[in-house]
């Protein structure tokens, strides 16, 4: 069972920001921005490739709801999905990272 399946059940603790039936929102263990935040289904997907669109429309409404539960909708965020070994993508469990909480610096390399 991959980490965030872990995490979603229970076996490995998570610092919760929001949840529903479908998606949950923790805190980053190891933050890139002064908030990060990772949303995943709750349902293993691997990545962004393999996701249904209409999970995709749930999650991007959830997404919005953890962006005004934090304030970040008003203040702005990068909203980041890790595709793939090119992508640098380490955990294979779909998930959008949020980072806000300031000015983000933007370097793709
Ligand atoms: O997109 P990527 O797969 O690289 O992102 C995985 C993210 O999961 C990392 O930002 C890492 O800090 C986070 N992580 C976590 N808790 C864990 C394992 C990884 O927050 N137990």
């Amino acid at each position: 069972m991959c980490i965030f399946c872990k995490i979603v059940n229970g076996e490995i603790p998570n610092n919760t920001v929001h949840e529903n039936e479908q998606f949950l929102a923790f805190h980053d263990l190891y933050p890139k921005a002064p908030v990060h935040i990772l949303v995943i289904p709750k349902q293993h997907v691997d990545c962004f490739q393999d996701v249904q669109p209409e999970v995709m429309a749930g999650m991007t409404m959830f997404i919005q709801e953890v962006a005004k539960k934090t304030g970040l909708d008003k203040t702005g965020y990068r909203l980041v999905a890790n595709n793939g070994e090119d992508g640098g993508q380490e955990v294979m469990h779909l998930h959008f990272h949020i980072l806000g909480g300031g000015k983000l610096r933007w370097d793709h390399s």
